[in-house]
């Protein structure tokens, strides 16, 4: 495990994230790496299949303070929605408008072992969604239509190979 941001066509992406049984000085070094991934992609949110580690936790950027949290769950949603361009640090590069409730309430477990809720609006509210479906190996170009996600691809491959050229 590093701190290397793991991108799409990577099959750990697609794999659902297995629930963390016990938190121990493991869970809390796999934490430690995906902040500093964050940090130097900056992202304001990242879930461990993106370095490699198929395990529900993710971290949330929250006004500069990190949290991190295991087994996150959404509880509850708003049934209003809004769209906006989003976009994976996975593939990099790219966005695209995507659909997301306007509130979420979440719910996990802290490090330490407590529970916590967050109640979360906005682009908050999009970012828990996005990480969450990270955990259940989505990304957010499955909610494309077919063609705009090939036109989506296209573009990203391009951009890829402009990278490595
Ligand atoms: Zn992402």
């Amino acid at each position: 495990m590093g701190t290397e941001i793991r991108t799409y066509g990577d099959s750990v992406l697609r794999r659902k994230a297995a629930r963390v049984t016990k938190i121990d000085s493991e869970t809390k070094r796999i934490a430690e790496k995906m902040v500093e991934a964050m940090l130097r992609a900056n992202g304001v949110g990242i879930a461990a299949p993106q370095i490699g580690v198929s395990k529900r936790i993710i971290v949330l950027d929250l006004n500069d303070e990190f949290h991190v949290l295991v087994n996150p769950e959404i509880v509850e949603t708003s049934e209003e929605s809004v769209t906006i361009a989003e976009g994976c640090l996975s593939i990099p590069g790219v966005d695209a408008a995507v659909d997301r409730k306007l509130r979420v309430h979440l719910r996990g477990v802290t490090l330490d072992e407590k529970t916590v809720d967050i109640e979360g609006e906005g682009l908050l509210a999009r970012a828990i969604q996005h990480e969450i479906d990270h955990l259940n190996g989505v990304l957010f170009i499955d909610y494309l239509s077919p063609a705009e996600r090939r036109s989506l691809l296209n573009e990203y491959n391009h951009k890829q190979q402009e990278k490595t050229e």
